[in-house]
């Protein structure tokens, strides 16, 4: 019985002891050279490095790979793995190498989002401040839309995306950069709190970044900022007048009342804020938007961060590298210098940057070049891999102690059942862990949903409902996970079992060969040679192996070595011998029995 299958989510028994099918990942560094991973893995080196090949990755020996890298090959031997470090921010988050000297820091203006609703005014509101309070404002000079624009009020400059709505929000952060310091809520009196007005208030929570209300329309007849202050409140926002410390304005962007109201408040909120910058240091950013231009040819609106950009000066953004050869304002004015907190248009990179992407000054063309297509290298695997944020993975980080959540964006049928599975769900607990839910709603997973875990590393979980097309290709772009149930005990049991770090997956075992030990050789370097004979199916090099002794499982590894007599071959069949080395194992004795076994793993 040598293709004997066994399916199963609980221990299987199959020699009369009970086992857990999940065999030990190998734990792995945040990065590593080939010939590291050629000796962790007990693979040959050639092997590895033709794996990378295969993943279009031209490695070295001595090259360092990063984990994700890693795991391409890990995954093709068919090695679980896990990252042995917290995992590293993105290589595209703003890194501060030292801690900054604190009086060479100096404030810079706030960046502002405006998100809320459709048809609740953002556009209309992020026109009225502009038209009123642009600062440089040239007579007769055409304003381009550049993503992004700066205010002044009262001696202050305020800086506003140009892009309202919480999908660009979400797609910057999922990018792995943070632009926004202050939300602004946009909510129509007249109307209240809506689905989107939701999405909106979660998508900054969990970006941690603070909300200002802006309650809009007070104009019309209708409206009504009692019942919106009311409304919040039930989402767990409390606007000042409730007992919170939330502020809140009431304003018309089609009269301009109150704009002054919410410009003052954005700066009491970018105070508190303490906003601040090292002008003299390269400058770092991120990318707003970029377009193509025939004529100019890329061009990207680029958000300074730190530092100080100027013309020259060598840059990074993503994987794509340039020289600034022109720098430009809102109203397309070509500037030398960009400060932090400000936007401008930045002419020079070689192809277009991605909006999102994190952008760096660097000393000069090689180290642009190098780091573009380190970052390049990096994104061709990923998506090879397709597969960035699983529950296995954050059920690894919890077990590891890393995380702490297990965050997940709940989307169900009906309204009724989001609140009775939402309920459910926040009232799991476990030791090291407990359930954040980011966003809950009805309705299909949306591509907004999908962005959300992304930018948070969080789980889509749909309750009785698919998702849109769009968004499923859009969950297998950026590997995030969407969980379907359709049986809440079933969901409940799985986010309870996950919270415990054991969520055990449905494993197919196959048992590929079996193999007794005649003899064993020390060999010289310490590692111990098992002399065996097949007796069933095959022995496979790189295969996962278990030691056994009457029974009972002493070590879950893979074959690092397998040879017929000298010679290292790639499995030895039925009735031959060999010699094996184990991996990790040294410990081997007369009679003991290699049983080579292939797991497939899935999910119910
Ligand atoms: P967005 O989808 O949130 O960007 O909403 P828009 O800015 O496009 O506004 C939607 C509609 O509401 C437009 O017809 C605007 O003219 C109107 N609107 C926006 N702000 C106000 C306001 O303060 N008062 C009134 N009466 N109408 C407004």
């Amino acid at each position: 019985m040598v293709e004997n299958q066994t399916t199963t989510s609980k221990p299987t028994r199959r020699t009369g002891e009970a086992r857990r099918v999940r065999t030990r990942a190998l734990v792995l560094p945040q990065s590593l050279s080939v010939q590291h991973l050629a000796e962790l893995t007990g693979q040959n080196p050639i092997d590895v490095i033709k794996q990378l090949m295969r993943n279009g990755i031209m490695a070295s020996m001595n090259q360092v790979i990063d984990y994700k890298v890693a795991t391409l090959v890990t995954n093709a031997f068919g090695i679980p793995t896990t990252l042995a470090e917290p995992a590293a921010k993105p290589a595209v988050t703003v890194a501060k190498s030292a801690p900054e000297d604190e009086s060479k820091l100096s404030p810079r203006p706030p960046v502002v989002t405006i998100l809320g609703h459709v048809d609740h005014g953002k556009t209309a509101l992020l026109d009225a401040i502009r038209q009123t309070k642009v600062a440089d404002q040239e007579v007769g000079g055409i304003t381009q839309h550049i993503g992004a624009y700066q205010v002044e009020y009262k001696g202050h400059t305020v800086t506003f995306l140009d892009t309202p709505g919480h999908e660009a929000f979400t797609a910057i952060r999922a990018r792995g950069s943070r632009a926004t310091d202050i939300a602004v809520l946009v909510v129509a009196a007249d109307d209240g709190i809506m689905p989107q007005t939701v999405e909106a208030i979660d998508h900054a929570k969990a970006a941690g970044v603070p909300i200002v209300v802006a309650i809009n329309k007070m104009d019309l007849p209708g409206a009504d900022p009692e019942r919106v202050k009311r409304q919040l409140s039930e989402r767990d926002l409390l606007v000042e007048d409730w007992g919170g410390d939330v502020i809140s304005v009431e304003l018309s962007a089609r009269t301009g009342e109150g704009l002054d109201d919410l410009l003052e408040n954005i700066l009491v909120v970018a105070e508190l804020a303490e906003l601040k910058a090292n002008p003299d240091n390269p400058a770092t950013g991120v990318i707003i938007e970029s377009k193509l231009d025939r004529k100019r040819g890329p061009s990207a609106t680029l958000l300074v961060q730190d530092g100080t950009l100027r013309v020259g000066d060598y840059m990074v953004a993503g994987n794509v590298f340039g020289r600034v050869r022109a720098i430009a304002d809102e109203q397309g004015k070509p500037l030398k210098s960009v400060s932090p907190g400000m936007p401008a248009e930045v002419m020079g990179f070689g192809s277009l940057p991605v909006a999102g992407d994190h952008v760096k000054v660097v000393p000069d063309d090689r180290t642009a070049r190098s780091m573009a297509d380190a970052q390049d290298k990096l994104r061709t695997a990923q998506k090879a891999q397709a597969r960035a944020l699983t529950l296995e993975e954050v059920i690894n980080q919890i077990d590891a102690g890393d995380v702490k959540e297990l965050k997940l964006v709940l989307k169900a049928d009906v309204q009724g059942s989001v609140e009775a599975v939402q309920q459910s769900l926040e009232g799991l607990t476990a030791e090291t862990a407990k359930v954040r839910i980011l966003h809950a709603g009805s309705g299909a997973i949306t591509e907004s949903d999908v962005l959300l875990a992304s930018a948070s590393g969080a789980i889509v979980i749909g309750f009785t409902i698919g998702a849109e097309t769009s968004a499923e290709r859009l969950a297998n772009r950026m590997g995030v996970e969407i969980r379907h149930y359709d049986i809440i005990y079933q969901l409940i049991d799985d986010m309870q079992q996950a919270l415990n770090g054991m969520l055990e997956p449905v494993i197919t075992e196959t048992l590929v060969g079996r193999a007794e030990i005649r003899e064993v050789y020390p060999s010289r370097r310490g590692i111990t040679i098992a002399g065996c004979r097949v007796t069933e199916g095959r022995i496979t090099r790189g295969g996962s192996v278990r030691v056994l002794r009457d029974g009972k499982i002493l070590h879950d590894s893979v074959i690092a070595s397998l040879r017929h007599f000298r010679e290292e071959v790639n499995e030895i069949t039925n009735g031959s011998d060999c010699g094996v080395v184990v991996q990790g194992y040294n410990d081997f004795e007369e009679g003991d029995i290699l049983e080579v076994i292939r797991q497939d793993r899935g999910r119910s």
